[in-house]
């Protein structure tokens, strides 16, 4: 994956539209405040291409990148923020389901969740989701930055158990010092060669 060659494509706020064409597509999804802009960032290594939210929870979009000419990295909204009109929650739900049900071109859902705390149920109902509808998807455990080594194999293993997969299906990530960065770019391109 080519990320010297980065471009904002689009803000999506409806199917109709979705950028045409057969490029494959990555969405990054996770609870606001997850750390899912730091992530994209320094996966691509920009300072702030994808904005670091000010206001979690706010309308916001899918956003398309054109990474390489290779593929379009999506960014899904933040989920899970109490304060958010639950009219305007259902709204987003309902965009962000179709577009992943419907969507051909989507090869995987990366699933970022915060290593230092518990599974979420909205977590735990995403995940769950994903795998019923056949749709592959990648757990990535981010800010290890923030915990000792015995905690981050703690806690890793508490949430391999509540998610129920293992060690070698999901990622450690810390966006401070881009460990793991390699790893999930490898491993991105798995999902782009099948
Ligand atoms: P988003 O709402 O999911 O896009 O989350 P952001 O990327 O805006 O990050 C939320 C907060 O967590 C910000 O203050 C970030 O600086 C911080 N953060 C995100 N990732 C990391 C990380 O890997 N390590 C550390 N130490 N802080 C992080």
């Amino acid at each position: 994956i080519q990320v010297e060659k980065v471009s904002f494509v689009d803000s999506v706020f409806s199917l109709a539209q979705l950028p045409v064409g057969d490029l494959p597509e990555i969405a990054f999804a996770g609870r606001s405040n997850v750390g899912k802009s730091s992530l994209l960032n320094c996966l691509l290594r920009r300072k702030n291409l994808v904005k670091v939210s000010a206001r979690p929870g706010k309308t916001q979009s899918l956003n398309f990148y054109l990474v390489g000419d290779q593929l379009h990295l999506v960014d899904l909204p933040g989920y899970g923020f109490a304060r958010v009109d639950k009219r305007l929650q259902a709204k987003w739900q309902e965009l962000i389901t179709a577009y992943l049900e419907t969507r051909p071109n989507l090869r995987c859902v990366v699933l970022i969740i915060d290593l230092r705390h518990a599974l979420k149920e909205s977590d735990r109902m995403l995940a769950g989701w994903l795998q019923a509808q056949g749709i592959p998807w990648l757990p990535v455990y981010t800010k290890k930055d923030k915990l000792s080594r015995n905690q981050q194999q703690r806690q890793a293993r508490l949430l391999d158990a509540a998610l129920g997969v293992s060690p070698k299906d999901r990622l450690l990530f810390s966006s401070l010092s881009g460990e793991g960065r390699q790893e999930l770019l490898e491993r991105l391109e798995t999902y782009l060669m099948s």
